[in-house]
């Protein structure tokens, strides 16, 4: 089968090319992919921020129908509407087992294999990657089964799309991983698709004050349209700006959700005694946090760090879609423009100069 897909070449180099894929072997599904978004971690294997083997199909946040089924494929059928997932979710696995499925270690996502470390994409008759065995920025993509999640018919696909990375990540990491508490503080650096997510997430959790970071101002009054109760521009000193609105205190969660060691330590220095720093951003692998060695135990910090959200996708997703439904997760917003996949160019250069809340290719 031919489809369209956008396959980075080189560094800063990607295009929109004809693939041939394989059939779904045993256990893997082939997917007409609805919607993808535009995500940061894209952009970093475009710019080899994060290293990937190429020639490689990126995209990993995606819906769509799924079209085929291979042997042994149990979790969904054909006709179903499916938001593809980039952590596998084995269920075998020490972390699978252990009820942490978001650290499942089924697929090695910078590898660009399927799990058996196999392609089923070609270009020009090569087999080539796809970003987190998924390579979802096609119109066509095939994908291990543990990777996709049914979805209920009713929801929009492009609303779907957005809840299998950036939304996930964020409003995860207040509902998951931190576990945000009624009537709690915090603080989200950051306002980004995740940082805005991250915010919902708090604001479905209860959270007052809900203080949102940045140094952009238009993003800080769209924080205001997601929930934030209260905006700081970080080109002021934010640690006293948050010191002021909690009265000398401090939050009792604060989320960094950019990935820079100056804001990790504004992010930690802003959280209360005994509170949660919750590291979402994904950083630079040179780059280092540090605390003090007296400061950590005498305050009793808990710093945790948080990829997708400690995320079960196949329970959280639809937690999410419901949200949707009943307005406390407004995802219609967060789809700011769409593209159609000859657009990428495009879409990938506002999402550089930070023109969308999430950009996303309808197919
Ligand atoms: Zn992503
Ligand atoms: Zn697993």
């Amino acid at each position: 089968m031919k489809a369209k897909a956008v396959v980075l070449t080189g560094q800063n180099e990607y295009s929109v090319r004809e693939i041939e894929l394989d059939a779904p072997k045993a256990d893997e599904v082939r997917i007409r992919m609805a919607a993808t978004g535009l995500c940061q971690s894209d952009m970093s294997v475009i710019n080899a921020k994060l290293p990937m083997p190429m020639p490689i199909v990126l995209g990993h946040e995606g819906a769509g129908v799924v079209e085929e089924i291979g042997a042994n494929v149990k979790n969904v059928k054909v006709g179903d509407h499916v938001i593809t997932s980039f952590i596998p979710m084995c269920g075998d696995c020490y972390f699978c087992l252990h009820q942490e499925p978001w650290l499942c270690t089924a697929t090695d996502i910078f590898s660009g294999m399927q799990p058996d470390g196999t392609s089923r994409v070609k270009l020009d008759g090569e087999y080539i990657g796809a970003f987190a065995a998924l390579g979802n920025m096609a119109e066509q993509v095939v994908c291990p089964s543990m990777c996709v999640v049914a979805i209920d018919k009713k929801y929009d696909l492009k609303a779907a799309a957005l809840v299998g990375c950036g939304v996930m990540t964020g409003a995860g990491a207040a509902l998951n991983t931190a576990q945000v508490q009624p009537g709690s503080s915090a603080a989200v650096f950051g306002c980004g698709g995740v940082g805005l997510s991250a915010l919902q997430g708090a604001k479905i959790a209860g959270a007052n004050p809900l203080i949102a970071v940045d140094l952009n101002d238009a993003k800080l009054e769209a924080a205001r349209d997601f929930g934030a109760t209260h905006t700081v521009n970080a080109s002021e000193d934010p640690v006293a700006q948050i010191m002021e609105i909690t009265g000398g205190i401090g939050v009792d969660y604060a989320f960094e959700v950019i990935g820079f060691p100056a804001v990790a330590a504004q992010a930690y220095a802003s959280t209360r005694r005994g509170g949660t720093t919750c590291m979402v951003g994904a950083g630079s692998p040179q780059d280092e946090y540090k605390f003090s060695a007296l400061e950590m135990p005498l305050s009793s910090k808990k710093v945790c760090g948080c990829i997708y959200g400690s995320t079960n996708a196949k329970v959280d997703f639809a937690k999410l879609l419901g949200f949707y439904e009943t307005g406390q997760l407004d995802l219609d917003r967060m789809c700011s423009r769409t593209y159609t996949i000859d657009e990428v160019h495009q879409g990938f250069d506002d999402l550089v100069e930070g023109r969308n809340i999430r950009g996303i290719i309808v197919y």
